[in-house]
């Protein structure tokens, strides 16, 4: 049995890692040049800055099992126990996590040396080829025992007897558009919001409230992190994600970074930015959540899973990958 999993975000290495457990020989294909997809960290001079996935909660007892072994080796801490909302006035000033976090007691995580420290954990011992871009998956019409050719944009093909897909479902989609298998029409109608990212570092400490996040901080922003609050960034920096409304009206905006720039002025109190980058996630958070945690063809050969079915967050990916693995070893 050999498997071919599309995606090494999230859900795909922790499908891989699964089927690898159980003795099934498995090789991942990313078309990112490192593993980890919107699990990504990314470094600025001397900083270091997570600039998709900030945090993520636990709410689910298998991803609580993964969570304890990840905090047991020292992969993920707790950053905070929530960030409640901004705190008008309160910028720049000594505004404690007391008075500023509406507390609901429940650890936000993060990776102990950014996000994609995480992916890295997890791809350790797989076989992964990055920079790997599959364009076609489809099924294999020749004498040769596998089922599905994985065609890759190099030229070459991947052989599998099962396909794992994990990414975006529109990107799915426009792989397995020649691969025969009859697909559910509402699963590609999955619309993504989109998100705007500037990425800055700073010659002082923002000013953030000491939990280090502020959520659904103004008009521009839905989260600021605070690197160095983390843990991960000895330099002061500081993520800011614009919402969906403004990432979608500005997203081939040539202005959108000097625009983000002066809406990132109120939380930066005394600090400058000393250098700043803009990132752009196309299919950020999808808009609605397949009610299944994997989608699965009737001969079991073909899986779709992502944070598309089991939640549009860290842990809904976590769980979909680990369901789409279950669903190959039944
Ligand atoms: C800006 C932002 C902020 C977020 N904040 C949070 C948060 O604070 N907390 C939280 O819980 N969640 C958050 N999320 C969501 C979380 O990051 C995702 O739910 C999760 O990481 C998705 O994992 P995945 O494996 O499903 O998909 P992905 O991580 O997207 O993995 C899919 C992989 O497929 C690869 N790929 C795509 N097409 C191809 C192809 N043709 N060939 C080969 N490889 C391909 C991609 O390179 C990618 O690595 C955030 C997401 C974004 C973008």
């Amino acid at each position: 049995m050999h498997i071919v999993v599309v995606g090494a975000g999230l859900s795909g290495l922790i499908a891989a890692r699964e089927l690898s457990a159980a003795g099934v020989d498995v090789t991942l294909v990313d078309k990112g040049r490192s593993v980890g997809g919107r699990l990504a960290t990314r470094r600025i001079g001397d900083a270091r800055l997570d600039h998709g996935a900030q945090f993520f909660t636990v709410r689910t007892p298998a991803f609580q099992r993964q969570v304890d072994e990840w905090v047991e080796r020292g992969v993920v801490s707790v950053w905070n126990h929530g960030f409640g909302g901004p705190t008008p006035g309160g910028l720049g000033s000594a505004v404690t996590d007391a008075a500023q976090d509406s507390g609901d007691g429940f650890p936000r995580y993060v990776g102990t040396g950014g996000m994609n420290a995480i992916a890295k954990d997890l791809a350790r011992g797989l076989t992964v080829e990055t920079s790997t871009m599959a364009f076609a998956v489809r099924e294999n019409r020749s004498d040769a025992p596998t089922r599905w050719h994985v065609a890759i944009d190099d030229g070459t093909q991947r052989d599998a007897d099962a396909v794992i897909v994990t990414c975006p479902l529109p990107q799915a989609f426009a792989l397995l558009v020649d691969s025969g298998v009859e697909l559910d029409e509402a699963l590609f109608r999955t619309e993504y919001d989109r998100t705007i990212g500037l990425l800055a570092t700073l010659d002082a400490a923002p000013a953030i409230a000491p939990s280090g996040g502020v959520q659904n901080a103004d008009a521009v922003f839905s989260f600021i992190a605070d690197n160095a609050s983390k843990g991960i960034s000895a330099t002061p920096s500081v993520t800011f994600h614009a919402n969906p409304e403004w990432s979608e009206a500005h997203w081939d905006d040539d202005a959108a970074l000097d625009a983000l720039i002066t809406a990132a002025q109120p939380w930066l109190g005394a600090a400058s930015i000393v250098e700043s980058q803009l990132k752009k996630w196309r299919f950020a958070t999808p808009r609605t959540v397949w009610p299944d945690p994997c989608w699965v063809t009737c001969d079991d050969t073909i899986v779709l899973a992502g944070d598309a079915f089991a939640g549009p967050r860290v842990e809904g990916a976590h769980n979909s990958g680990l369901a789409a693995a279950h669903a190959l070893l039944r």
